[in-house]
Parts: structure tokens; sequence; C-alpha cells
């Protein structure tokens, strides 16, 4: 998006994110959840966090409805849209990563050339792209949410993986297969993702240090 204010300047402050992350002793880092409405995003996501919380680490969820309820209320579904949506998310993201916190972001976000903008937002260690997968007939069949159902009778148009592409992630860091593995698997294998990247410490003592 174009850049529209000007005689604006960058103001630095006296605390680095060095100093957060060693008062949280984590690394901050976005996780991008993407994939179908139903793949488990959400589901995955909230375990996520409160395996981390648990754990003695600072994780927060950005979620998809909630964030269309404030930040992008002005926000529909057409293309342009979802792009502005998913920009905006990137850089609430980005300034959680700065801040220390370990952030899950959980969105369809369809289209890969938004999800690569957001990536391209962060430093490439700040942005780990999982692809929470599931195929359109999985996701159709679980349809928590009755949407799969409204988009077949056509009571809501432009729905991802109905009459809307969803571009799958060519090269995600963590590919999760929710037709294989549970809920709770996928959330442990997320959280010794971030272990063994060295966002988190090892599991015991990081919390009582
Ligand atoms: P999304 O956030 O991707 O729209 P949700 O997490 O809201 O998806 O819904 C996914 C639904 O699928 C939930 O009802 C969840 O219980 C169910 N589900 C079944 N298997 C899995 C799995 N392996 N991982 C995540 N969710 C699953």
């Amino acid at each position: 998006m174009d850049q529209k204010a000007t005689n604006i300047t960058w103001h630095p402050g006296a605390v680095t994110r060095d100093d957060r992350q060693r008062l949280l002793r984590q690394r901050g880092v976005t996780l991008w959840l993407t994939g179908l409405s139903a793949s488990g995003k959400s589901t995955i996501a909230t375990l996520v966090e409160k395996r981390l919380i648990d754990a003695g680490h600072l994780a927060y969820r950005l979620d998809g409805d909630n964030v269309r309820h404030g930040l992008n209320r002005n926000l529909g579904f057409s293309a342009a849209d979802r792009t502005e949506n998913i920009r905006r998310i990137g850089e609430v993201a980005k300034l959680f990563a700065d801040a220390g916190v370990i952030c899950l972001a959980s969105f369809i976000s369809p289209y890969r050339a938004d999800r690569d903008a957001v990536r391209a937002l962060h430093a490439p260690s700040d942005f780990v792209e999982v692809y929470v997968k599931a195929s359109v007939e999985a996701a159709e069949r679980r349809d928590p949410k009755g949407l799969y159902k409204k988009a077949r009778a056509g009571e809501i148009k432009n729905f991802t993986g109905i009459d809307d592409p969803y571009e799958a992630p060519e090269r995600p860091e963590v590919v999760i297969e929710t037709e294989r593995v549970t809920p709770d698997e996928a959330a442990a294998l997320l959280v010794e993702f971030l272990r063994q990247g060295g966002y988190i410490g090892p599991a015991e003592g990081a919390a009582h240090e």
C-alpha cells in the first residue's frame, strides 16, 4: 500500500528487542497458520497458545473472525479486501514478534502473494509458515460453523475452496496433515518446532530458571 504520510521519522527507543526477549526468555516469532476454513487452524492455535503459556512462555493468538470485529471491520471478502486484511494482520503480527511474543496468526490467507508479502515484512527467522492441511472434502465434513453448507446453498459467495481459490503454500516451514494427526499431536509438533528452532528453551527449567 502506498505511503500517504510524509515528514514522518522512525523513533528508536531506549529498550531493544533483545532486552524484551531476555525479559521473556524467548524469541519473538510469527507462526502463520494458513489453510481452508475448518482445516483446524483455530483449534490448533488455541492448543499451542495454552501449552506455551502453561510452559511459561508469552504467546498471543490473532484469529480471523476476531480481527474482523475490530481492526478490519471495514473489510469484506473481495480479493482486494482479503489482501488488505492479511496485510494489516501481517503488520500487527510483526509488531508482536518485535515485542518478543510468540504470535499465532490463524487466517485462511488463501493467496500465496499475500502470505509472501507478510513473510517479506519479517526477518527470515521471525516468520514460520504452517500449512494446516485438510482436503475440501474433510473440511466440509467437519463444517463446525455450517459455512460450507451455506456456501453450497449459495448463501455465502466467494467461499474459499468452493467458489474462491486456495493457493497451497509451496515451501511452508511446517505442514500439519490434520487428517492424520490429532489436534493435540499437531500442537505438540509446533511446540517442538519452537524448541528445535531455539525460540523457546528446553522443556524443563524454562519456566523456573
Ligand atoms: P479453522 O480455524 O481452520 O477454520 P477450526 O479449528 O475452527 O478450523 O475447526 C476445525 C474443526 O475440525 C474443529 O471442529 C476440530 O475439532 C475439527 N478437527 C478434526 N480433526 C482435527 C485435527 N486433526 N486438527 C484440527 N482440527 C480438527
